[in-house]
C-alpha cells in the first residue's frame, strides 16, 4: 500500500503533506478510503494529563467542559489538545471496512478499542451525552476513522467495555515494565494509584519477585490506602512527585541508599521530571510515561545534577500490548475489582 494512504498523510489538511499527528488540522470528511476503517464512536477516554488540564481551565464546568471538547474537534478534526499535546483513545462499533484495510479478519458490527492516540484519528461528534469527571471518559455520538497502520483491539467479551478503555489507554506501561524489569530490581514508580501506576506495579511486583523492591509514590491519600489494600507495592509513600527533596528522602531511606534500577513516572501532572531523576540510581533507567513530561526538564534536570541515567520516552506501543495489558488485569483478581468499581459502567 501507498505509505500516504497506510499513514493517513491524505487527512491532513492544515497544513498538507505531514503525518496526521504533528498536523494541526485533519479532515475527517466522509466517505472513507478504501484504506480505512470507519467506526461508530461510543466513547472517548480523555488522556490524563488533557483531561486534567481542560477541568482547569473550564474550572471542572461540565457545560464549560463539553464545550470545550466540542470546539476542539471541530476546529481540528480530532481530540488533539493543543495546551497539553495529548489526547487519549476511543471504543465504538465496526461500520465499514475500506477493502483495502490491512486487516482484512475484522468484521463490521464488532466492537473495538481504538490503541493509536486521538491525537491523529480524524474523529467528528454529532453530540456529546456524558462527561466523567472523575475518569475522563466521555459518552459521544460520532464517527473516526483508522488507518491501516492504527492498531486497534477487539474489545473483551469478558470485561467491562469502560474498564478495558481505561486500561487499554495506558496498556503501554505495564507492556513496557514487563520487557525492562529484571529479578531483584529495586523500582519506583510515581503516580502509582492511577491506571497506568496501578498496571505498572502489577506488572513490576510479578517481575521483582522475592528479593526485588516495589516502591509506589502517590500524593493522595486514599489512594495510598488503596495501593496498601491492593498489595502490589512493598512500600507505599504518600509523597508529592512534584517535590524532588521529599522523593530523594523517602527511596534513599528505603533502599539504604542505592536508590531504584528503574523509576516509572505515570503521574499526569507537569514538574516531576527531576524527582523521577533522583530517584534513580546512577546508570538506572528512568521511563518517562507522563505525557506532562518536558524533554527539557529531562535532560537539563538530568545534566544539572550530573546523574548519568538513561532517559527512555514512554512510548505507548509495543507489540501485544493490549493482550498483555488484558491478561495482566484477569491475573490480578484484587485490581480487576478496583478497576471494575471505579470505571465500569
Ligand atoms: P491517572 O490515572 O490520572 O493517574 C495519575 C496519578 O498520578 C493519579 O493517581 C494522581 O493522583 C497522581 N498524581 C497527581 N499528581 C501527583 C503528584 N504531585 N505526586 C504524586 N502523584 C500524583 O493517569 P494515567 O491515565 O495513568 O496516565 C498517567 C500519565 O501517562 C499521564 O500523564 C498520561 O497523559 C500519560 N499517558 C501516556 C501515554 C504514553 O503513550 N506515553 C499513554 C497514555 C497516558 P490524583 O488522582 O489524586 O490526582
Amino acid at each position: 500500500m501507498v505509505p500516504h494512504y497506510y499513514y493517513g498523510l491524505h487527512r491532513s489538511l492544515k497544513p498538507t503533506h505531514v503525518f496526521p499527528q504533528p498536523a494541526w488540522t485533519l479532515n475527517p470528511s466522509l466517505p472513507i478510503h478504501p484504506s480505512e476503517l470507519l467506526i461508530d464512536v461510543e466513547a472517548l477516554h480523555i488522556d490524563s494529563a488533557s483531561f486534567a488540564q481542560l477541568k482547569q481551565e473550564t474550572n471542572n464546568s461540565l457545560d464549560l467542559l463539553t464545550e470545550k471538547i466540542g470546539q476542539i474537534v471541530q476546529e481540528r478534526g480530532k481530540m488533539h489538545n493543543p495546551i497539553t499535546g495529548s489526547g487519549g483513545m476511543l471504543i465504538g462499533m465496526i461500520k465499514q471496512v475500506g477493502d483495502q484495510f490491512i486487516d482484512q479478519s475484522i468484521r463490521a458490527g464488532q466492537k473495538i478499542a481504538s490503541l493509536v492516540s486521538l491525537t491523529l484519528t480524524p474523529l467528528s461528534l454529532s453530540n456529546i451525552h456524558h462527561i466523567d469527571l472523575t475518569t475522563g471518559q466521555i459518552n459521544v455520538d460520532g464517527y473516526a476513522i483508522l488507518f491501516s497502520s492504527s492498531p486497534f483491539a477487539v474489545l473483551p467479551d469478558d470485561m467491562d467495555q469502560h474498564v478495558a478503555l481505561a486500561v487499554l489507554d495506558v496498556c503501554g506501561a505495564p507492556a513496557q515494565a514487563a520487557r525492562l524489569v529484571e529479578a531483584n530490581q529495586v523500582v519506583v514508580v510515581l503516580g502509582a494509584g492511577g491506571k497506568s501506576g496501578l498496571l505498572t506495579l502489577a506488572e513490576v511486583s510479578r517481575k521483582v519477585g522475592d528479593n526485588g523492591l516495589v516502591i509506589a509514590v502517590e500524593q493522595n491519600m486514599d489512594l495510598c490506602d488503596q495501593i496498601e489494600n491492593l498489595g502490589l507495592a512493598h512500600h507505599v509513600c504518600c509523597a508529592d512527585a512534584t517535590d524532588p527533596v521529599a522523593v530523594l528522602e523517602k527511596v534513599s531511606s528505603l533502599t539504604d541508599g542505592k536508590l531504584a534500577d528503574i523509576t516509572f513516572n505515570c503521574v499526569n501532572v507537569p514538574g516531576t521530571e527531576l524527582s523521577s531523576i533522583v530517584a534513580t540510581k546512577e546508570e538506572g533507567i528512568v521511563y518517562l510515561f507522563s505525557m506532562a513530561v518536558q524533554f527539557t526538564a529531562a535532560a537539563l534536570g538530568a545534566e544539572g545534577i550530573g546523574k548519568d541515567v538513561q532517559l527512555m520516552i514512554g512510548n505507548g506501543y509495543a507489540p501485544g500490548h493490549a493482550n498483555h495489558t488484558i491478561e495482566l488485569l484477569r491475573n490480578t483478581p484484587q485490581l480487576l475489582e478496583f478497576f471494575t468499581k471505579k470505571y465500569g459502567s
